[in-house]
């Protein structure tokens, strides 16, 4: 810390992302990225736009925004498009929550939520999930002004509350914000957007980043209420007009053209994750199940820490969380089904050398 550094900031603990190592080439499973190359029309679309960084992009996104609005069979006014997701949830925090409306969010959930919550100086409330890691929604009804934040389906616990009960919270604080993470919803999750049309305190939040292939383009989006978005217009144009990239602007157009293509992925993840769910229990891990495109597994044979360093050792990586409730497990990102195969046979073979396996 410089000794310039404001008091405002100077007990923040940023979030802290997945290893990104440039040491050698590693099988990464760590920061739930697509093992499978965006789409050819996502490429040309790049390609092509390239040539026009010289103009500042569209600072409404008009064009993706009608794309996406269609894609989900809503109005254009109820959709913003952020620099990856991360952005459209720091802006909703700070508009939405403050002193009269704290959040809460379940102490189980995706770790940017208290640090933004930090960054902006907003008082949150962090709910116990059950014992089995999920979320009990009844935890988040008549929570009053309060701005309630669920990932649906949760991270790093990949598990999903049905729409049925999404509804019930949203219904159930008709004076609070609900923001719903679907960063994970393409791998077998069912999105709460349609329930955008009847409640106007609920904000769906979207990424690229996952099931299409685009973590490095940085591209999310926010679906909601008119009056909603305007809000975050509000935020947004007082941060950075020009938030999204040309080239990542026309990327989103190209991906949703290609759909087709990223479904057929999510497919084949899906696939992957479930032969992997059970290799690993039949290897005696407790595999929480999952709805997206990682798994959250423990095992008595060997220690969350001890299992993540003995896979990168071996070039693996795999994401292990030091923190209270969860410091035994680690999550593991789904590739493809040869990545898993890898993954599995790495396993099985530290598993042997620590004599957990006969
Ligand atoms: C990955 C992730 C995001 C955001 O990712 P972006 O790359 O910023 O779009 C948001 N929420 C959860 C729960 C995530 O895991």
């Amino acid at each position: 810390m410089s000794r310039f550094f404001s008091d405002r900031y100077a007990t923040l603990v940023p979030y802290v992302p997945g290893e990104q190592p440039q040491d050698r080439r590693y099988l990464k499973l760590n920061t739930n990225e697509s093992p499978f190359p965006p789409s050819d029309g996502v490429l040309a679309a790049v390609n092509e736009e390239g040539g026009r960084l010289n103009l500042y992009s569209d600072p409404d996104a008009r064009a993706l925004r009608s794309r996406l609005a269609d894609s989900f069979g809503v109005a254009p006014d109820r959709v913003i498009v952020s620099n990856g997701s991360d952005e459209v949830l720091n802006f909703a925090f700070m508009a939405f929550a403050s002193e009269k409306t704290p959040l809460v969010f379940p102490d189980i959930t995706y770790g940017f939520y208290p640090v933004f919550a930090e960054l902006n100086r907003l008082p949150y409330t962090e709910i116990p999930v059950r014992d089995d890691l999920s979320i009990d929604p009844a935890d988040y009804i008549g929570k009053g002004k309060k701005t309630v934040v669920i990932a649906n389906p949760n991270a790093p616990t990949g598990l999903f509350l049905p729409l049925s009960e999404i509804e019930k919270i949203v219904s159930g604080n008709p004076d609070g914000v609900v923001i719903v993470d679907e960063a994970y919803v393409d791998f077998g999750g069912e999105s709460a957007v349609p329930l955008t049309a009847k409640y106007d305190n609920l904000l769906v939040v979207g990424t690229y980043s996952k099931s299409r292939s685009m973590a490095g383009a940085r591209l999310g989006f926010g679906i909601g209420n008119p009056d909603l978005i305007r809000d975050l217009n509000t935020i947004r144009n007082s941060t950075n007009p020009y938030n999204v990239n040309r080239m990542t602007l026309a990327a989103g157009v190209a991906a949703l053209e290609d759909d087709a293509y990223y479904r057929a992925n999510c497919k084949k993840i899906e696939a992957a994750r479930e032969w992997t769910a059970k290799k690993l229990t039949a290897l005696g891990f407790t595999v929480i199940p999952s709805k997206a495109n990682f798994l959250f597994a423990k095992t008595p044979a060997i220690g969350g820490e001890a299992l993540y360093l003995a896979l990168k050792e071996r070039g693996i990586l795999i994401r292990h969380f030091n923190k209270p409730r969860i410091s035994d497990f680690n999550r593991i990102t789904v590739g493809t089904q040869e990545q898993m195969e890898t993954l599995v046979a790495a396993i099985e073979t530290i598993l042997k050398e620590q004599g957990g396996l006969k």
